[in-house]
C-alpha cells in the first residue's frame, strides 16, 4: 500500500489467477454502469476514440494542479487562462493522436476549432475562481496516487485531484469535474468515487477524512459531504460485493450489457448486442459455473448483487 504524488494511475487488474486484483473508482463505475463496458475496457482492452470533452478535462486538471506551483499571490485567473494553451501543447506532444480532434472535414487542422475548444477550457478554468480562492489554499497533495490492500487481498487505487489538510489536521479531499453538477438523484456515482478515495485514505492514514468536496466547473457548483466511519464501511462492503460480481463475471465470461441513455457516449456499440453488434471472442478461459452458493452469499454476476 502507499501514497505517491503525480504517479500515473496503473491499469486495473481483472481478477485473473496470478495477477494482482485491483480496482479504481473509474472501473468500478464502469461495471456499475454496464458490465459489458467494463469487459470491453478492462479485459478486451478495446481502443476508444479520444474525446474533446475528456481531453479538455485533462488540460483543465493540469492547469489547476500546476497553478499551485506559483507563489500564492500569483495564482490569478489571467495566469491560469494563459496556462491553457501551454498545457494543451504539452499534452498533444505526449499524445500526437489528439491533434485529430481539431481537424476540419477535409482532414486538415482547423485552427478555428482548436481556438474555440481552448476558449472553452479557459472559461472553465476562469470559473473556478468564483468557487475557490487558490491564493488562500496550500494543498498538501495534488494528483495524489493512492493505493491500499483490503484484508480480502483486493487492492483499491486511484488518483485524488487535491488533498487539503487544515491546521487542526482535518483532511479534505477535493475533486474537480469539468461537467455540470448532476441532479440530486444522480449524484451517487460521483459521491461513490469520493467515498472510495476516503476509504483508501482512511485505511492508509487511520483517520476518516473530514470532508469530501466536488467542484463542478461546468455549472459553478460545489458539493460537499462529511463522511463518517459508517459510510466508509458501507463503501467497503459495496466494493467487495462489486469485486465478487466482477470475479464471477470474469470466470464465466458473462458480462451483461446494460442499455441506458449513457450508451450514446459509448465507443463500443459496434461490439454490443444491444446495438446489433457481436463482442469479440472472450479472451480468458471460462470456468464452468459452480452449484448455487448458500443463501446470503453474493451469488450473482449481475449488479443487483451490489
Ligand atoms: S453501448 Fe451501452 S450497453 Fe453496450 S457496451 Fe456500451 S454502455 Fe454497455
Amino acid at each position: 500500500m502507499g501514497i505517491t504524488s503525480g504517479q500515473p494511475e496503473q491499469a486495473d487488474g481483472a481478477p485473473q489467477s496470478g495477477r494482482a486484483a485491483s480496482l479504481s473508482p473509474s472501473r468500478a463505475a464502469d461495471f456499475m454502469r454496464c458490465p459489458l463496458l467494463y469487459r470491453f475496457r478492462v479485459i478486451d482492452k478495446l481502443p476508444e476514440k479520444p474525446s474533446a470533452a475528456a481531453t479538455r478535462g485533462t488540460v483543465v486538471h493540469a492547469v489547476l494542479e500546476r497553478l499551485f506551483d506559483a507563489p500564492a499571490a500569483e495564482r490569478t485567473a489571467p495566469r491560469a487562462r494563459a496556462m491553457v494553451p501551454g498545457e494543451w501543447e504539452r499534452l498533444v506532444a505526449a499524445k500526437p493522436e489528439l491533434a485529430e480532434l481539431f481537424q476540419g472535414e477535409d482532414g486538415a487542422e482547423s485552427p478555428e476549432r482548436l481556438s474555440e475548444w481552448l476558449a472553452g477550457a479557459q472559461k472553465l478554468v476562469e470559473g473556478w475562481f468564483s468557487l475557490e480562492d487558490p491564493t488562500r489554499l496550500e494543498p498538501a497533495e495534488r494528483e495524489l496516487f493512492v493505493e491500499t490492500a483490503l484484508e480480502s487481498g483486493l487492492t483499491l487505487r486511484g488518483i485524488i485531484d487535491r488533498v487539503d489538510i487544515a491546521p487542526t489536521g482535518d483532511v479534505r479531499i477535493v475533486d474537480y469535474k469539468t461537467g455540470k453538477a448532476p441532479a440530486p438523484q444522480y449524484a451517487g456515482e460521483a459521491l461513490f468515487q469520493m467515498k472510495f478515495y476516503a476509504l483508501v485514505l482512511w485505511r492508509l492514514r487511520g483517520a476518516v477524512p473530514r470532508r469530501l468536496q466536488l467542484v463542478y466547473l461546468g455549472s459553478g457548483d460545489v458539493l460537499t459531504y462529511d463522511p463518517v466511519e459508517r459510510d466508509l464501511l458501507g463503501v467497503e462492503r459495496k466494493v467487495l460485493a462489486l469485486w465478487e460480481a466482477i470475479r464471477l463475471a470474469t470466470e464465466s465470461g458473462d458480462f451483461l450489457p446494460r442499455r441506458t441513455k449513457l450508451c450514446g457516449w459509448c465507443d463500443h456499440q459496434a461490439h454490443c448486442p444491444e446495438f446489433g453488434g457481436t463482442p469479440p471472442v472472450y479472451p480468458l478461459p471460462v470456468i464452468p459455473a459452480q452449484s448455487p452458493a448458500p443463501s446470503g452469499d453474493h451469488d450473482s454476476g449481475r449488479m443487483d448483487a451490489v
